[in-house]
């Protein structure tokens, strides 16, 4: 690859409104890994009322609070029909936490209330009383890769999936999806949600590697993305695996 190579591009959406837990950082991760192999990723924000460009390889959601999610989703509701078509054109789509339930059917928060989803995922959510917090670990296969993944999860919503989509993982440690029936996440095709903050990519680099190889295949561009040293980020995993274990 040469420095001429043209940038992944990724939108980021509501930049101002779903980013707790700094969730901001995985795109740093993305950009960093880009950049260790000689390429590079371009960012553009849409938020509220801005149009969802057509043109981006990765498209990214974080965790926000039930009135920062109400603040979009309407919004985000209008922004559907071009996200399904980035999606259908290869397109990745992450989402994590606040902004995983909306890629869903729908969010029936606390309040009562329910806010419309996107229906990229095939899964509903519906607020629990007792929010699911703590260090989460999963066993995870991805894109035919078997590994871990660590998080932190802190949400009321519990999340269900229809046939339409795979758990991202199997519950070791934590909560996951609902508390209840072992699964963490949501994939289908390659679009991604997961309650995992932390951020989620800096203690999980397969999981990033992965989305790039995608968002490379997306752009026409497939590489052999060569491999990191991440002795850290391997360190960062397992502590958070050894913490996650401890208050169990
Ligand atoms: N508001 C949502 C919930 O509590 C999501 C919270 C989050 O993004 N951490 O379920």
């Amino acid at each position: 690859m040469s420095a001429a190579t043209p940038p992944l591009r990724l939108c980021h959406l509501y930049p101002e409104h779903l980013n707790i837990y700094a969730d901001r950082g995985n795109i740093a991760v993305l950009r960093r890994r880009l950049e260790w192999r000689g390429l590079a990723l371009e960012t553009v924000e849409a938020g509220l009322g801005d149009p969802v460009p057509a043109d981006c390889h990765l498209y990214y959601l974080g965790g926000g609070q039930d009135r920062d999610q109400r603040l979009v989703a309407e919004d985000l509701a209008r922004k559907a029909d071009p996200l399904r078509r980035a999606a259908e054109r290869g397109a990745v789509v992450l989402g994590v936490c606040g902004g995983y339930q909306l890629l869903g059917r729908g969010y029936a928060a606390a309040d009562g209330r329910t806010l419309p989803g996107i229906g990229l995922l095939d899964l509903e959510t519906v607020a629990g009383r007792r929010r699911l917090i703590g260090d989460v670990v999963l066993s995870a296969t991805f894109d035919g890769q078997a590994g871990t993944v660590v998080g932190y999860e802190n949400h009321a919503g519990r999340t269900y999936l229809g046939g339409g989509c795979t758990p991202l993982g199997r519950v070791l440690r934590g909560h996951g999806n609902n508390g209840g029936d072992g699964c963490e996440g949501a994939v289908a095709g390659r679009t991604v949600g997961t309650y995992l903050h932390g951020p989620l990519l800096p203690k999980n680099p397969w999981l990033a590697d992965i989305l790039l190889g995608w968002a490379l295949e997306s752009a026409g561009r497939p590489v052999e993305l060569a491999p990191l040293a991440d002795e850290l980020e391997q360190a960062a995993h397992t502590v958070a695996q050894t913490r996650a274990g401890r208050r169990r």
